[in-house]
This record gives structure tokens, C-alpha cells and sequence, in this order.
């Protein structure tokens, strides 16, 4: 056999003696504490560990599971034995708590995140049938062991010992699977803290008053209250808050408190039965609602998440992927009023491909449009800056919007961009330098009160028609009225048109 192939072996021996020697020493541990816990008597109301046992399974591979029963129980007896009891009967137990605990896994879905597992399909299903059939399964066998072992009425000690482990599980499983949630860690940021925190206590106050008060009957409050916490501290706050309303529930029965406390002892059904009942309906009727909160909640983040896609997705061109005119007139709007009341400049330029139409006419409109999207690429390439925004503003145009931009600035940008796309290199044959180009008008103005904010586009868009007329392959501006007396460029009709076009009484 090669090394490589021995390797995995001996690491398999390694980890599977570490897992059962980590696991006996932790339970031996455990079992030795809840032994001189407060109520170890009542732990025949509701066994906490098993539900604990299942859910690390479900964390866990399959190959891992025997050693990981084997060190639980292992364990789990040698704290037993130190409490003093028959070694064989000790070792009949522990097989049954094996049993149950490996049968329930069984029947559940692997844990990767508690999302995922909640939303396994017939999950519910699955959890009853879980802690009927494992407790119920090892419960049989345990009622035999009790039995005959040590005379116990057969039906009081599988009692005993099914409920009480069913109960358990249904109460401490959610909560050892929520504990490493990421809901189980937004419950506990700063910034819910006291909501957990108040609705928690509210839960256990609760619980506390009414488990404790027997003249009254305010069992009929324990669910609407269990209720409100999980409506409001999701799936994980909820498996806290059960686990805790339980055991505050079990401690003040046991002590003879509350409306259990005063079960009549000539009753058919004993006190701790009763009262397994009743928390059995409880958690019937709490996980089912629990589910329904969490698809809510789940439905409304899944709605928002669509909504800002689709937010997206209709501010972009379908083609190229840049900003669409839509996104364009928006943010058009809101940068023009920027400059208005910083009164900085605002540039816009206006791209143009040259004799386009003939290059689709000789080189199809795929070829366009993948000319379409080398320049757009072009675009987003030269224009870096932080503020600033390339976008589609129609056919083969694009528009280019740059705050805080005078026009020796936007001069700078908008002649790289021309000199970047004749040197795409694309052939044009219909284009005199036969390859493609860009026209390119633009405009910057700092904006007074009174200015019509589709003036700076039809600025940089005549500047852009200069263009053209000048040979195409250039840029060209037309950046204020003030700029075009000054050059003494225009006639006066031009002037007057731009004053036109800005609103301004010229
Ligand atoms: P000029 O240099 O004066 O701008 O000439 P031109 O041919 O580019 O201008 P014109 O407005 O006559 O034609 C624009 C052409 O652009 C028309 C159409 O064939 C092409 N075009 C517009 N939108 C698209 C598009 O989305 N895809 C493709 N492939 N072509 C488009
Ligand atoms: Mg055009
Ligand atoms: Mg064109």
C-alpha cells in the first residue's frame, strides 16, 4: 500500500479516538452537573440532553455519528455510575439513548445553515415524526429494561422516559441548531440587544408568573406570549425563549407551584403527564407559526432584494451594460442642481459614431453592435471619475456627464476618448479614416437661477452637429453664451439661439 494511500487511515483512527475522547469527557462532565442541578428530579418532565445529542449529529458527517454516540455515552455512564447506578442497567440505558438519538437523525435533513434546514421540504413532518419515533423507538426499550430490570409499572416507565425525551428534543434541538445562526448573532448586535433582551425577560417574567400563580388560571397566556416573542425575535430568539419558559416551567412545577403544582394526586392522568401534554400542544402549535413568521420575514428580504435588482436592471442599457438615458436624465437633474447651489461647473458631452449607418450597412448589425459595445467599454475605461457617468443616451450616442468639470477639463476627457476609440481600431471602410471614430460636442456652464437644464445638452449636442460639419473625428464646444460673444465664433442668430435656449434675456 503507498503512504498516501495509508495516510487518511491512520488520520480517520486519530480523529475518530479524539472525537470519542472529546465527547465522553464533555458528557461525563454534563451528566455529573445536571445530576446536582436543582431539579434533578424533574428531568423525568423533560430530558434536555438528547435534543442537544441529535442536532450535533445533523452538524455533523454520518462517518463521524458512531463515534460520536459512542463518546456521548460513554460518558453520559460514567457520570451515571458515579451517581450510583447499576452498572447493567446503566449499559441497557445507554443503548436506548443511543438508539433514539441515532433513529430521530435519521429521519432529519443534514444541517448546513438553519435557513436552508427550515426550509427543507415537510420539515415539519419530519421534526414530529423524529420525536415521536426516536424517544418512541428506545422508549419501548427502556420501558422493558425498567420493567423487568427493576419492576417499574411498564406504561410509567415508558413514560418516564419517552416524553420527557421528546419533549426535550422538541425544545432543546431548534435551539442547539440556532445557536451558531447568523440570526441567532443579529439577535445579539448592539443594535438589537435591547429588544432581545426586553422581549427575553418579558418571556421568562411571564413564565415565572404564570407557572407560579395557581389561583388563578393564566395558562391561557403562555402562547399568545410565546407567540409575540417569535413574531418579533425570528426562529432563534424564539428557541431561547421556549427552552427558558420550559425550564422555569418545570422548576416551579416540581416544587409544587402553580396551576401543575396543585394537581390533584387522585387525578386518571398524574401531574407531570399533564403537563407534558399540555407543552407537547404548545410546541405542536408554536413551530408551524414559527415557520410562517420566518417564510414572511424570508418574502419580504427576497422582495427587497428584487426590487433594488430590478432597480438596476432599468437603469442600464441592454446592450452595452453602462447607464441608460433614463439613469442619465436622473442623475442629470440631480448634478445640475448640485452645481446650482454649490455653483461649480457642470460639463456634458455629447459622442456620436461616425458614418454608422454604413457600417451597418456593410458590416451588419452584430458587427454594430459589437462596435456599440467596444466604444461603450472605451468610455467607461476613460472616464474614471468617481462622480462621473457614461451612459447610452440613444442609438449610437452617447452621453458623457461631468461634475465639477469646467471645459478645459472636460477638453481633457473628451479628447482621449476620441484618440481612444480611433485607436480600437475598428475597420469602417464608409468612414474616410477606415476605421471607426467619434464626433464629440460638449459644454460646461455653472449654472445660475433661471437656466433651463436642457440647455447644457442642447449646447453640447449643437457643439457636437459643429463637429460634424467640421469634418467629423473632432471635438468641438460651445461652453456659455459669454464664451460664444467672446470668440466673436458666431452670428448672432447662433447667439441668439443659445440665449433661447437657456431661458436667458438676451
Ligand atoms: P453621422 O456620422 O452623421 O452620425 O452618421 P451616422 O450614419 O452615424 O448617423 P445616422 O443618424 O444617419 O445613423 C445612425 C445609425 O446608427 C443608424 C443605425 O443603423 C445605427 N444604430 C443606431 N442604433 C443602433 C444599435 O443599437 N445597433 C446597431 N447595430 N446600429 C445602431
Ligand atoms: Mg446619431
Ligand atoms: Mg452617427
Amino acid at each position: 500500500m503507498h503512504s498516501a494511500e495509508r495516510q487518511p487511515l491512520r488520520q480517520t483512527g486519530i480523529g475518530a479516538a479524539k472525537i470519542v475522547l472529546g465527547f465522553s469527557l464533555a458528557y461525563l462532565l454534563i451528566d455529573v452537573a445536571l445530576n446536582e442541578f436543582a431539579f434533578a428530579d424533574a428531568w423525568t418532565i423533560v430530558w434536555p440532553l438528547n435534543g442537544v445529542n441529535v442536532a450535533l449529529l445533523l452538524m455533523n458527517p454520518r462517518a463521524r455519528w458512531p463515534w460520536m454516540l459512542l463518546g456521548i455515552e460513554i460518558g453520559t455512564g460514567i457520570g451515571e455510575l458515579i451517581d450510583g447506578n447499576p452498572a447493567l442497567m446503566e449499559v441497557g440505558q445507554r443503548l436506548c439513548s443511543a438508539i433514539e438519538v441515532l433513529s430521530s437523525a435519521c429521519l432529519l435533513p443534514p444541517f448546513v445553515s438553519l435557513d436552508r434546514w427550515l426550509r427543507t421540504p415537510r420539515i415539519f413532518m419530519r421534526f414530529a415524526a423524529a420525536l415521536v419515533l426516536g424517544p418512541g423507538i428506545s422508549g419501548l426499550m427502556a420501558a422493558v429494561l425498567f420493567h423487568y430490570g427493576q419492576g417499574q409499572p411498564f406504561l410509567l416507565a415508558f413514560n418516564n422516559w419517552a416524553t420527557a425525551d421528546a419533549l426535550g428534543m422538541a425544545a432543546t434541538m431548534p435551539l442547539a441548531l440556532s445557536l451558531r445562526s447568523p440570526q441567532m448573532r443579529s439577535l445579539f448586535q448592539r443594535d438589537a440587544l435591547p429588544k432581545t433582551l426586553s422581549l427575553l425577560i418579558l418571556a421568562f417574567a411571564g413564565a415565572a408568573v404564570i407557572f407560579n400563580v395557581g389561583r388563578y388560571p393564566l395558562l391561557f397566556l403562555l402562547f399568545p406570549l410565546l407567540l409575540l416573542v417569535d413574531s418579533l425575535l425570528s426562529f432563534a430568539g424564539s428557541a431561547i425563549a421556549v427552552v427558558g419558559v420550559l425550564f422555569i416551567s418545570v422548576y416551579f412545577t416540581s416544587n409544587s407551584l402553580g396551576p401543575f403544582g396543585v394537581w390533584p394526586a387522585d387525578l386518571r392522568i398524574p401531574r407531570d403527564l399533564a403537563m407534558q401534554i399540555f407543552w407537547g400542544f404548545q410546541m405542536i402549535a408554536l413551530f408551524p407559526a414559527s415557520l410562517m413568521f420566518m417564510e414572511r420575514r424570508r418574502m419580504t428580504e427576497d422582495l427587497h432584494d428584487t426590487n433594488a435588482r430590478l432597480t438596476l436592471l432599468a437603469s442600464l442599457d441592454g446592450l452595452t451594460g453602462i447607464a441608460n438615458r433614463r439613469s442619465f436624465d436622473e442623475r442629470f437633474a440631480h448634478e445640475w442642481n448640485r452645481a446650482l447651489r454649490l455653483r461649480r461647473p457642470l460639463a456634458v458631452a455629447m459622442i456620436d459614431l461616425d458614418n454608422f449607418k454604413q457600417f451597418n450597412d456593410h458590416y451588419g448589425h452584430v458587427a454594430g453592435d459589437q462596435c456599440l459595445c467596444a466604444v461603450a467599454q472605451v468610455l467607461g475605461e476613460q472616464v474614471q471619475g468617481p462622480e462621473d457617468l457614461v451612459a447610452r443616451f440613444g442609438g449610437e450616442e452617447f452621453a458623457l456627464l461631468l461634475p465639477h468639470t469646467s471645459a478645459d477639463g472636460a477638453l481633457e476627457v473628451v479628447e482621449r476618448i476620441r484618440a481612444a476609440v480611433l485607436e480600437l481600431n475598428i475597420e469602417h471602410t464608409g468612414n474616410p479614416w477606415r476605421r471607426v471614430t467619434v464626433s464629440i460636442g460638449y459644454s460646461a456652464l455653472i449654472p445660475i437661477h433661471g437656466d433651463r437644464q436642457s440647455a447644457l445638452i442642447q449646447l453640447a449636442d449643437a457643439a457636437l452637429y459643429q463637429a460634424k460639419g467640421g469634418g467629423r473625428n473632432r471635438v468641438e464646444t460651445l461652453s456659455s453664451i459669454d464664451g460664444v460673444q467672446a470668440s466673436n465664433a458666431h452670428s448672432t442668430t447662433s447667439r441668439n439661439r443659445i440665449a433661447r435656449m437657456l431661458g436667458r434675456d438676451r
